[in-house]
């Protein structure tokens, strides 16, 4: 369908009333929004997420059974920066009737954001340190469409803000134990530019910060030199990209004479299976600092308890 039916759609399509005492109905755009709204919300609402384990949000576009999602939402919440590529329009149109708000954009300072090729990178959960930054934005549009609940919602607020950062302190005490000949992170696309910036690690990726377009011959065969030359022992796929594009990469690393292993799947654009462990933005990045530090030749730290 194209972009401009989709929103004309939309449009056609009232707002749904809502009562005062029943959960504010919040949609997600990804899980790593979703998980965090749910926590801060409490009871006070209910949240669904648009797109689930395994989607890649650069690609979706929205089916008629999401844009009535979209439509039945009180409040929309979604990471912005570019994240949702094909969304723009409807998200404008819904935002006519209730509140859409643009997590990352709020949460993240103008100079702290991080860019290639002049375009913005979306990623940003990727740092635990800045991704806690969105409770405060989630916290206070559902307090101001909730009031009554708002003591609540601080509360939960708080709680969720300081497992995040017993978070973010694990996962650098246990990346620092990376030796320094090994601290490149190979990917197929360029989700892990905040995570490198945070821990300190060389980041290289085969695609761009968008999955739009196929990766390039060219660019794999850079990335092979980079494999080669620093002798990174580990590479990893990623659980919303194909993995064709990194087994290109062992096989061009193969042609230069290098060895190089998959050091395992990383969750970059979605987390992992609502009943698994990763299926939590906290589980998430556990699983991949784990992945990481194990594979790079590091040492975990201890699980901070509770
Ligand atoms: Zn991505």
């Amino acid at each position: 369908m194209p972009r401009i039916s989709l929103a004309a759609a939309v449009l056609l399509l009232a707002p749904l009333p809502a009562h005062a005492q029943d959960p504010l109905q919040v949609l997600a755009t990804v899980g790593m929004i979703g998980d965090i709204a749910a926590q801060v919300g409490g009871d006070c609402v209910q949240v669904s997420t648009l797109m689930g384990p395994g989607t890649d949000p650069h690609l979706f576009t929205p089916a008629p059974s999401d844009l009535r999602a979209l439509q039945g939402a009180d409040l929309i919440l979604y990471g912005g920066l570019h994240l949702e590529g094909q969304l723009g329009e409807v998200l404008a149109k819904l935002g006519q009737s209730r509140p859409v708000v643009a997590v990352s954009e709020g949460a993240v300072p103008e100079d702290q954001r991080l860019t290639a090729k002049d375009l913005p990178d979306p990623h940003v959960w990727m740092d635990p340190g800045l991704w806690k930054g969105t409770v405060p934005v989630i916290a206070a549009s559902f307090a101001e469409a909730r009031p009554d609940c708002a003591a609540q919602i601080a509360q939960n607020a708080a709680s969720i803000e300081a497992q995040i950062a017993a978070l973010d302190q694990w996962a650098r005490i246990s990346l620092e134990t990376i030796p320094e000949a090994q601290r490149t992170l190979v990917t197929a696309h360029d989700a892990f530019a905040y995570f490198g910036r945070a821990y300190g690690l060389h980041v290289a990726a085969i695609q761009g910060i968008s999955t739009t377009s196929e990766a390039a011959i060219a660019d794999i065969d850079a990335v092979a030199g980079t494999v080669v030359a620093a002798k990174v022992p580990a590479v990893f796929v990623e659980s919303t990209v194909n993995p064709r594009t990194i087994q290109a990469l062992l096989q061009a690393v193969s042609a230069r004479g290098g060895t190089v292993q998959i050091g395992g799947q990383l969750y970059s654009d979605s987390m992992g299976a609502a009943d698994s462990p990763d299926g939590t933005y906290i589980g998430m990045i556990r699983h991949n600092v784990s992945t990481i530090t194990t594979a790079l030749g590091g040492t975990l730290a201890p699980w901070p308890e509770g």
